[in-house]
């Protein structure tokens, strides 16, 4: 379904759960969120049925996010039902890759296609730090596990921070020549600790250039995605590099997405403040036209642009929004 500004919104980001097993500087307070109540978040039919409903109002693909989605008990169980619904054309999942060499075979199997691993560093030392206390030898045997179960294609997101990994651009770019991993650097956001830590952000356009310094990029348009990325291969090489200029670039026109929330609420814009709550109708005993009806209603209100680089900072975790 198309939106007010002509967008085709076909993508849901579902977000599982509000825990993580990681502590990114970034993302969370060091001692966590104070995390909702079980009976707040949705419970898995639940899921299914919202999920059942966004399908009715013209989505299309799913991402499951968080939180960290994997240690949500049943993931594999979701991903299956998910999987059985008809008109889902592609489900896939962002994670920190600490669980997947157990679970990446049986997501596969589920019917799960392709995983965003969140990777910001190479060097473990590093690794530890920014998401306080994280192995990156688990990250590694997380990415191989990927891989090995067929997972297609296995994107690894790197966030970028002045004066923290600036001088790793180039060692990522070399992983996705000899790798068959797809990197894409990501412009932090003023959102959440990042905004309270005051992290600044590399332009994109600063970091393609430091990439093309050393390899030639030859634009890659058809690599599989949903948004807004900007993808390049190399010419010798495995994998695939990309760009989100989250800051710097204004790719709201090209938006197709919405989020629902780990307790239910349907959020039009990631940067808004609007949300529809959809938990309260759906245990109410709304009938699918129903909550159908509310999707719509989110689409319709998305608005046209976020303005972050003006506005400045906002409240509200990635990891409760659904990153
Ligand atoms: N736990 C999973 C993971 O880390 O991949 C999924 C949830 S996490 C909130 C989703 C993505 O949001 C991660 O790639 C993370 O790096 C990114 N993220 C969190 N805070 C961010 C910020 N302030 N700016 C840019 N990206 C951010
Ligand atoms: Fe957890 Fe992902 Fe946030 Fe890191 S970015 S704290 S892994 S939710």
């Amino acid at each position: 379904m198309r939106d007010n500004f002509n967008r085709q919104i076909d993508y849901l980001r579902l977000s599982i759960t509000d825990r993580c097993n990681l502590r990114c500087r970034y993302c969370m307070p060091a001692q966590g969120v104070p995390l909702k109540a079980q009976n707040e978040i949705l419970r898995l039919e639940e899921l299914v049925t919202l999920a059942q409903a966004a399908l009715k109002a013209g989505i299309r693909k799913i991402r499951l996010t968080g939180g960290e989605p994997l240690v949500r008990r049943n993931v594999v169980s979701l991903v299956r039902s998910l999987h059985a619904l008809t008109g889902l054309e592609e489900i896939s999942l962002t994670t920190n890759g600490i669980l997947l060499p157990a679970l990446a075979t049986p997501l596969k199997e589920a019917g799960l296609v392709r995983v965003n691993v969140s990777l910001d560093t190479l060097k473990p030392e590093r690794y530890a730090y920014i998401t306080r206390g994280g192995n990156l030898h688990e990250v590694w045997r997380g990415l191989r596990a990927a891989l090995a179960a067929g997972l297609e294609p296995v994107k690894v997101n790197v966030v970028v921070m002045r004066g923290f990994n600036e001088d790793e651009i180039l060692d990522f770019a070399r992983l996705a020549v000899e790798q068959p991993l797809h990197v894409r650097f990501i412009e932090v956001m003023p959102i959440g600790m990042a905004a309270a830590a005051r992290l600044d952000y590399v332009p994109v356009a600063e970091i393609r250039a430091r990439v093309e310094a050393f390899y030639p990029l030859q634009p890659a348009p058809g690599v599989k995605g949903n948004g807004p990325a900007v993808n390049f291969t190399f010419r010798d090489g495995r994998g695939s590099i990309g760009f989100i200029g989250a800051m710097s670039e204004h790719f709201c026109p090209r938006c197709n997405r919405l989020r629902l929330t780990a307790d239910g609420r349907l959020r039009p814009c990631l940067y808004g403040d609007e949300e529809i709550d959809l938990r309260g109708p759906l245990r109410r005993g709304a009938s699918l036209e129903e909550l159908v009806a509310l999707f719509r209603q989110g689409i319709l209100c998305k608005p046209q642009r976020h303005h972050l680089e003006s506005e400045g900072r906002r409240q509200g975790l990635m990891s409760q929004i659904g990153g």
